[in-house]
């Protein structure tokens, strides 16, 4: 923490704002963005680009939901424009899954990228305006979307910027649209989907940020730039949020397949000294722990087998001086904070859970039940997936689960 504040903690009596900027405001060497023509939504409104041409183009890349989910992106797009409008599109920039930070990258990076994914996808839909829902502990961020959103093109669709409050269920869409329609952040039963009746009741479609980057992307250069891409029997790039005992951690653009080793050693120059590869999370606190030897390729539906999926790609790497079983306790205390205590089975699994793996000897039998009825009855992944921790460290490093 030291380091990251270098040169940004304010002086003694300065104002609450310089102390808020400080701690939250743009670090140092934040990148520059880099500014955009909005090129291709042009190419949209003067009719040079066809709905079906850019809907053909997106699946011709095989360009998937960036967020976590994976759903195939073009098929959304469909399902949406097919229903009765008006309908809405929604960015979804919460971004609060622990270790995924590349939405703010994006945002950073190529904001005009990001804004122009969103109009290309208001206008495949034929929605009459967009929302952007950031969250808030980017307050940096959002003076530079609001500064990027004035300056869109003439004639494109209002965008809306609102602010999360924090809570990690808001990444949810359906607790989103709940959030952005003013009310507590409650995940929806469906159905309805959100595709169906999402936002004010209206057909909605929803978007990760990294996903409306790659839609910018994809149709200014090609599908070609995702199919000549991809490692492993995958195909495409995508980013990688990499932290921990990593030489070089951050956002790495990647082929997308890599397997743990491979991003380890060619995309962040190897391991911290005298550290080695113990375990790693491939998904973040929702997609469990994996062991060193197994490295399957960091993809949609590739480490389901091993108990666990890639979610966001939120990369943890931990070497032999990690404690697992603290940081497994850590994780579950994460995830009964973040419960929104709508369902009984999250609710209190999430809390049940926390307390056993605090105790010396965890009750195992227990940690099982737990997991089953939490994964057959929550109502939305935060209790869905909250067991991956636990269940993960069972299976894989008993050891440390006992
Ligand atoms: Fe809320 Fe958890 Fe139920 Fe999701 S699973 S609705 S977070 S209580």
């Amino acid at each position: 923490a030291p380091a990251a504040l270098a040169g940004r903690v304010p002086v003694r009596g300065a104002s609450l704002d310089a102390v808020r900027s400080a701690l939250t405001g743009p670090p140092p060497n934040r990148p520059q963005p880099i500014p955009h023509d909005f090129r291709v939504w042009r190419r949209c409104v003067d009719g040079i680009l066809s709905r079906e041409a850019a809907l053909a183009g997106l699946e011709a890349s095989g360009l998937r939901g960036m967020g976590g989910a994976g759903f195939p992106a073009a098929r959304k797009w469909r399902m949406v424009a097919a229903l009765p409008g008006p309908r809405l599109v929604v960015v979804n920039a919460d971004e609060g899954e622990p270790g995924t930070f590349k939405d703010r990258h994006f945002i950073e990076t190529a904001p005009d990228r990001v804004l122009e994914g969103a109009l290309v996808a208001a206008w495949v839909t034929d929605a009459e305006a967009i929302y952007l829902y950031l969250r808030d502990e980017y307050p940096d961020l959002h003076a530079l979307l609001s500064e990027r959103i004035k300056a869109l093109p003439e004639g494109a669709p209002p965008i809306h910027l609102r602010r999360g409050a924090g809570a990690y269920v808001c990444g949810e869409e359906s607790a989103l649209i709940e959030s952005l329609e003013g009310k507590r952040g409650l995940p929806r039963q469906r159905p309805p989907y959100v595709a169906e009746a999402g936002l004010f009741g209206r057909p909605t479609l929803v978007n990760n940020v990294e996903t409306l980057y790659w839609v910018s992307r994809l149709l200014d250069e090609g599908a070609g730039l995702f199919t000549s891409r991809g490692r492993n029997g995958h195909s495409g790039l995508r980013s990688y949020s990499v932290s921990g005992r990593v030489r070089s951690p951050g956002v790495k653009i990647a082929p997308n397949g890599l397997t743990i080793a491979e991003l380890i050693d060619e995309y962040c120059d190897g391991m911290e000294d005298g550290h080695h590869l113990v375990a790693y999370l491939p998904g973040g606190a929702s997609g469990g722990f994996l062991p060193a030897h197994i490295r399957p390729p960091l993809a949609f539906g590739a480490i389901e087998e091993h108990g666990g999926f890639i979610g966001s790609a939120a990369v943890v790497v931990f070497s032999q001086a990690d404690d697992l079983r603290q940081i497994a306790r850590d994780l579950a205390r994460f995830f009964a904070h973040e419960s929104c205590g709508q369902c009984t089975p999250c609710r209190l699994g999430t809390v049940r859970a926390a307390d056993i793996m605090e105790r010396p000897a965890w009750d195992l039998a227990r940690l099982d039940d737990l997991a089953h009825v939490m994964r057959e009855a929550s109502i939305c992944g935060l209790g869905q997936a909250a067991p991956n921790v636990w269940q993960s460290l069972i299976r894989h490093f008993p050891e440390f689960a006992s």
